[in-house]
């Protein structure tokens, strides 16, 4: 399959869809980006490591969805890192690896089943990358972004 994926792109803005509000900013990339990542590819919630500018490399889960402002015919992707920034990063170069698939695109029916299975793929990428060959892909964070 394509995994790991690796990639590298602006953060651009997103449609405000709230996110920041329930506790996870997704850092969206820009259009040109998402079109570089495999077209096979499914939708859902995945899990890896990433990287803003020069900074430390982090765990982050991210989604791969299709985009209601673009009728569902484009994917957006947003990673939410889990790491407590102190200031937004829009503009700045997000890299990323994507490395393992954590579940299939959902609708939800409440906001607080939405916000419950966030936090549960949230512990679920924690768990998966603290295994050995998931920390292995950490040290080789660079070298996959160089391809
Ligand atoms: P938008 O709709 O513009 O994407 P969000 O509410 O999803 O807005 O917030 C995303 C922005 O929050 C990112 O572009 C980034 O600048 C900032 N941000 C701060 N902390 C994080 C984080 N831990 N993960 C992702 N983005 C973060
Ligand atoms: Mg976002």
């Amino acid at each position: 399959g394509p995994l790991p994926f690796a990639c590298r792109g602006e953060v651009v803005r997103g449609f405000g869809r709230g996110s920041r509000q329930l506790g996870v900013p997704t850092a969206n990339f820009s259009d040109q980006v998402v079109e570089s990542f495999p077209s096979d590819i499914p939708t859902g919630v995945y899990y890896g490591w990433a990287s803003v500018g020069n900074g430390d490399v982090h765990k982050m889960v991210l989604s791969i969805g299709w985009n209601p402002f673009y009728k569902n015919i484009k994917k957006s992707v947003e990673t939410h890192i889990i790491h407590n920034f102190k200031e937004d990063f829009y503009g700045e170069i997000l890299s990323v690896v994507v490395i393992g698939y954590i579940r299939s695109e959902k609708n939800f029916n409440s906001l607080e089943a939405l916000i419950s299975a966030i936090k549960e793929d949230i512990e679920e990428a924690k768990r998966q990358l603290d295994l050995p060959e998931h920390l292995k892909l950490k040290d080789d964070f660079f070298h996959l972004l160089e391809g």
